[in-house]
């Protein structure tokens, strides 16, 4: 049996190193992490931008203009290519840092002990020499020996290939190895070597290979793109053909048709979908909600049923003992003070020596405390009655432990007292640990527990779980010597109980209403007993007359056909282990909900992986469980999970805003040409216009839309499903009747004005320039809305979008009015009565949308 005496609730075994040391050897051994090889740096981004296709047929286009002599066609076209790539790389410059800033925050931790204190470091501090703490569902940061132990498995599967937990030993030779995974128990492990020279580290190479992760959506717009990029070739090649059939210039009619694929094709679209992600990964981030995985953000939107844990999530985690439960009776403290009769002292000696954390009342000082809030409580308690942790400390001496698991529901410990005597301690759920006693310590002291002595302490429980007091036991025996571990927790005299409150959080009812209004359900999943789970969901709103609790036993007859059926209508599901939390996952999946889990144990690793969102906590959340998850609470909150949520849907709808845009408007450019081109007439757009169209009228407001503020409705609507498509409820309509009208109008203020002016072709391509670009910009305001009209919607709460508009304004009147472009952009100076035209026909269409638009509720 090996001798232990891990109890880190302040006194850690040594010193450590001391800061200066640790210092000097990160000087010396560098940081502890891998180092990565295929980071991309600035000039990759910035050479990748001329990768893509459409940037290659530019400058291919640029050298065709070049060999026919046409130079400011050339320069043009090059000085669009430049313009694009910056912009181009501007946005996925900032994306990526932005997203590789965030990755850094949720970077694993390490738990050090230096100069005697107990700290929380990164992971990439920790260096040779370090003496690190490692419990159940760390991920180990470094390659160290262990030097104590308690029932310590790992589970180095990365390393080694072997799935199955490896026992440690504290016999000096056992080893822990960077990023494998302590599965369960304690451990005391000095470091010896970090970063590269680690095992993980002579491997690492083979690791590297991270592959890019895309969203549903990005991936289906990438298959779209390819769908679009073949459509426009042949209309592109039928526009040029008809073209020169018609006799105009060969070299025009190639540039004419290069152009209009380059403005037709929407290459730009999967950029500002990375951005509006990244941008909205940000403001999550501002809300607390540390995204991990990028599809979340787009599945968020789509969550139905949000199932989260009582503890820390929806209540506070902020113990209180109000109330004991000793020797038959209730015992409540007067003036703050608990009584310190006999039986009340060995209750908290129990419990307190069965504890983990640490609490002392100093003079003139505030208390020095650490360790898990319900631990923490019974020792504030436990004090009031003369029970004093440190002192304790001193007496007892911990030989083994069991530590407290979600599963087990309960924590027990071996001691040798300094007199000699050994004691089991064992603190937990009152209904497990009744199971585990024959005698009690009624008003006689101890006495054997007869039925009816267990349903007295039982109702007893249920008394105070009614109250939404969270009820903890404690039971105990004496060791004749030897430890037994299989008689360990068997024959035990059960003490009393304490009741302790546990205050919801303030703003979490309101959250549970804002979920209810849009369609989400929250369902609560706990550890605690029935009573404590229904009296705290009553109160947060979560349990109504509508719907059930069901406690883990009772889920344990049900069929997985059963729990399906049962699932729509349990909001509570109390004394559960991480195991039924997967079974719950599993049920609402199957009845077609998108669900989000929460999770902190290294046991709901699987429920958070099989989740559609997993969600950890920041706080209390183990290594192993953030990393499964898909996001993080950084402050453990269940309404951070509803901002996450709104966040979400926002960012999706806005994604529908610029699709909308972007699409409508090249319907509308590859229409105007290609029913010129069908009526044998003169091309209305040159390829320079084209290209600045493209540039200056869809890419700047289109990203404007990406920022744009929700509409205020966003969380009275129903959840979107997972399975509709980015143009559900109409929008692929909309968007091909919008191009079709766009396209129309243009070509008919160009028709119009070759007919005024006997074939001006050079005033009448200026005034359909001028009228594709006033009918884009009037649209995008509308885009900002698929529910209301345009004047039901505050246009100064976008001003990106006013800059943008103006921004394109601004440089249409300037290729208008300024003689220098007039050259380039083939353009001619409009007068008075053709700005009547080209305007009435720009806007046509945004007045009937006002009288169209349906008010629509999801
Ligand atoms: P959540 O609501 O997040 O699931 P919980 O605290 O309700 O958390 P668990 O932490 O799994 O659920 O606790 C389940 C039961 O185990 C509690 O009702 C309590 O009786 C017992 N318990 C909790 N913490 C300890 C502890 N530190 N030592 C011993 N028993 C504990």
């Amino acid at each position: 049996m090996e001798n232990i005496n891990i109890n880190w609730g302040k006194e850690p075994l040594t010193k450590g190193l001391s800061e200066k040391e640790a210092l000097e050897k990160l000087k010396k051994h560098g940081f502890n992490e891998l180092i990565k090889k295929n980071k991309k740096g600035p000039i990759t981004i910035f050479a990748e931008q001329f990768k893509n296709l459409m940037t290659l047929v530019l400058i291919g286009a640029a050298l065709i203009s070049w060999f026919f002599g046409e130079r400011a066609d050339a320069i043009t076209i090059l000085a669009i290519i430049v313009l694009n790539s910056i912009l181009g790389f501007i946005q996925e410059f900032k994306a990526e840092r932005s997203i590789e800033a965030l990755m850094e925050l949720s970077a694993p931790g390490a738990k050090v002990v230096r100069e005697g204190k107990l700290s929380h470091i990164s992971a990439k501090y920790v260096v040779p020499g370090d003496l690190l703490l490692i419990e159940a569902g760390d991920r180990i940061p470094a390659d160290g020996i262990v030097l104590e132990c308690t029932g310590l498995m790992v589970d180095e599967s990365l390393l080694t290939g072997e799935s199955v937990p490896v026992e440690k030993k504290p016999r000096g030779s056992d080893r822990v190895f960077m990023g494998t995974i302590s599965t369960s128990g304690k451990a005391k492990v000095v470091t010896y070597s970090t970063g590269m020279n680690t095992e993980m580290g002579k491997i690492a190479n083979m690791l590297q290979e991270i592959p890019d992760e895309y969203t549903p959506l990005q991936r289906r717009l990438a298959q779209l793109g390819k769908y679009i990029v073949a459509i426009c070739l042949i209309i592109c090649a039928v526009v040029s053909i008809t073209g020169i059939m018609r006799g105009e210039e060969p070299y025009n009619m190639l540039l004419t048709g290069i152009s209009l694929a380059v403005a037709a094709i929407p290459e730009g679209l999967p950029a500002i979908v990375t951005v509006a992600l990244a941008i909205g990964v940000q403001r999550m981030y501002k809300r607390n909600a540390l995204v991990r995985k990028l599809p979340a953000v787009e599945t968020l939107g789509s969550t139905t049923v949000i199932c989260s844990d009582k503890t820390g999530t929806l209540t506070q985690n902020k113990m209180t003992v109000k109330k004991l439960y000793i020797g038959d009776k209730f015992i409540e403290p007067q003036k703050d003070r608990f009584p310190s009769s006999d039986a009340v002292k060995l209750f908290f000696t129990a419990s307190a020596v069965c504890n983990d954390a640490f609490y002392e009342e100093k003079l003139m000082a505030e208390p020095e405390s650490s360790g898990d809030p319900t631990e923490l409580a019974i020792l504030k308690a436990a004090w009031t009655a003369g029970i004093k942790k440190p002192n304790l400390d001193k007496e007892y001496k911990r030989i083994h432990e069991i530590p407290f698991d979600s599963d087990r529901k309960r924590m027990t410990v071996a001691v040798k007292r300094k007199n000699g005597e050994s004691y089991v301690f064992v603190k937990g759920a009152v209904d497990i640990i009744l199971g585990l006693c024959s005698k009690y310590y009624g008003p006689k002291g101890e006495q054997p527990m007869t039925y009816l002595d267990m349903k007295n302490i039982l109702s007893a429980n249920e008394r105070m779980a009614s109250s939404a007091l969270r009820v903890l036991g404690a039971a105990y025996k004496k060791l004749d010597g030897s430890i037994d571990k299989n008689s360990l927790e068997k024959d035990l005299i059960f003490l009393g109980m304490t009741g302790m409150i546990d205050p919801p959080r303030p703003e979490a009812a309101k959250a549970v209403e804002t979920c209810i209004m849009s369609g989400i359900r929250p369902v609560m999943i706990t550890g605690d007993h029935k009573m404590t789970a229904a009296a705290i969901g009553k109160e947060l709103g979560i349990l109504t007359s509508e719907s059930q609790i069901l406690a883990g036993s009772e889920l344990d007859k049900l069929s997985d056909k059963q729990l399906e059926k049962a699932s729509g209508r349990i909001a509570v599901y109390a004394r559960v282990s991480p195991k039924h939390k997967l079974r719950i996952v599993k049920a609402l999946k199957a009845s077609g909900h998108t669900v989000a889990m929460t999770g902190d144990g290294v046991n709901d690793a699987p429920a958070i992986k099989e989740a559609d969102i997993g969600i950890s906590m920041g706080i209390t959340g183990t290594d192993v469980t953030k990393e499964a998850s898909s996001m993080v609470l950084l402050d453990d909150n269940f309404s951070t999970i509803v901002a996450a949520v709104e966040e979400g849907r926002i960012i999706y709808d806005n994604i529908r805003k610029f699709i909308r845009y972007l699409l409508s408007c090249n319907i509308g450019e590859v229409l105007t040409m290609f029913l010129a081109s069908l009526l044998y007439m003169p091309v209305p757009l040159i390829p320079i216009q084209i290209l600045w169209v493209n540039l200056v009228t869809d890419g700047l407001p289109a990203m404007a839309l990406g920022i744009d503020p929700p509409d205020n409705d966003i969380m009275r609507r129903r959840p979107r499903s997972k399975k509709e498509g980015i143009f559900s409820e109409g929008l692929g309509l909309k968007i091909l009747m919008r191009g079709i009208a766009i396209g129309l109008g243009t070509l008919s203020v160009y028709a119009l004005m070759l007919y005024l002016t006997y074939n001006d072709i050079q005033r009448a391509r200026t005034c359909a320039f001028a009228s594709l670009v006033l009918s884009q910009l009037s649209f995008v305001f509308e885009c900002r809305s698929e529910h209301r009209s345009i004047l039901k919607i505050n246009p100064l709460t976008n001003i990106w979008l006013i800059l943008a508009v103006l921004c394109s304004l601004g440089l249409l009147l300037m290729v208008i009015y300024v003689p220098f472009f007039h050259t380039i952009f083939d353009t001619v100076a409009l007068r008075g009565i053709e700005w009547i035209i080209v305007v009435s026909m720009s806007l046509i269409w945004t007045i009937v949308s006002v009288f169209t638009t349906k008010k629509k509720r999801r």
